[in-house]
């Protein structure tokens, strides 16, 4: 049924020996819309995906994708979702864009391999064999052969990890397009301006279960309003806080970049800016907004590194 969700995950549970990388995950990922799965390394990210994907089976819980269970109905999901490897699946001597149309013609009704090619730069490199391909001109060609066939849902697994400036905007550009044609995308990454930049729902992993999950906006909206700038270090703080509407707090952390906070809305904005002209201050790279979703992630995770 068209109305159910791409993906619904319920309580999934899956260990490695006596390891529980999965611990009783809950995941709902809607159609036409972008999921991002967020979390540290070893959270259970890429074991969620590859449930869902079919590749690992689960210990516990229910997974539906495309209102079928992958583990049992994995001939019929298979050709109605894209799933872009981080690595391998391709043949080391096939050229780029020869994989690429013998995947689109496994499909029946596939986009044009050609243009797809040339969208995510892929003409110049077509007749390179796969392994003399770059890291990222391999990455390029792994989210082509994810969307291809026109899948129904597509599963990205850090999709712009090594790719240059231009094909990740390239790559945003492919995502923004595939939702507006209804497609549900399920993205992990760690790149948190990506999550903020494409996804409509955000779940963050943690422990093998979703810790936190909503728009980036719910995320992202609580706590005080936010002006950040640089500028040259050693600014005096005591006249730029005199000059802030009461409760506001003014700090610079490392030297030369300056944080104001507080909860007066565009006033403080305003009150900021106008100090700089005062004082003879060129705000460079001045950024109004609430957390981060950076922030966030960081307060919901911790700053410890993982193992
Ligand atoms: P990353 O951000 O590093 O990709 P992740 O969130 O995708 O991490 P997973 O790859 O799902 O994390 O791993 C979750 C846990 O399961 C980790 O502790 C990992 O060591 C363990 N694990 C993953 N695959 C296997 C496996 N095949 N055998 C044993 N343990 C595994």
């Amino acid at each position: 049924m068209r109305s159910e969700p791409a993906v619904a995950v319920t309580g999934l549970v899956k260990r490695y020996g006596s390891a529980t990388a999965v611990d009783g995950l809950d995941l709902t990922a809607p159609r036409g819309a972008v999921t991002a799965v967020l979390g540290p390394n070893g959270a259970g990210k890429t074991t969620t995906i590859e449930t869902c994907e079919g590749f690992r089976t689960a210990d516990a819980g229910e997974v539906r994708v495309l209102g079928l269970d992958p583990a049992r109905d994995g001939a019929a999901l298979r050709p109605r979702i894209g799933v872009m490897l981080q690595s391998g699946g391709v043949y080391p001597t096939v050229r780029a864009m020869e994989m690429l149309r013998h995947t689109a013609r496994l499909h029946a009704h596939p986009l044009d391999p050609d243009v797809l090619g040339e969208r995510l730069g892929l003409g110049s490199c077509g007749r390179t064999p796969y392994r003399r391909l770059s890291g990222g001109q391999q990455q390029r060609l792994a989210l082509a052969l994810a969307v291809v066939g026109r899948p129904e849902l597509v599963f990205l697994d850090e999709p712009t990890a090594g790719l240059d400036p231009q094909a990740r905007h390239a790559a945003w550009e492919l995502v923004r397009q595939l939702r507006a044609d209804g497609v549900g995308v399920v993205l992990t990454t760690h790149a948190m301006d990506e999550a903020e930049e494409l996804a409509d729902h955000v779940a963050v992993v943690d422990g093998g279960r979703v810790i936190a999950a909503g728009t980036p906006a719910e995320l992202c909206g609580d706590g005080d309003d936010n002006v950040r700038f640089t500028g040259r270090p050693g600014l005096d703080l005591d006249s730029l806080r005199a000059s802030l509407p009461p409760g506001c707090r003014a700090e610079e952390s490392p030297a030369g970049r300056y944080r104001v906070t507080g909860d007066s809305g565009p006033g403080m904005l305003a009150a900021v800016t106008a100090w700089c002209a005062a004082h003879d201050v060129l705000a460079d790279r001045l950024t109004t907004r609430r957390h981060s979703l950076e922030d966030v992630f960081l307060e919901l995770t911790g700053r410890e590194l993982r193992p």
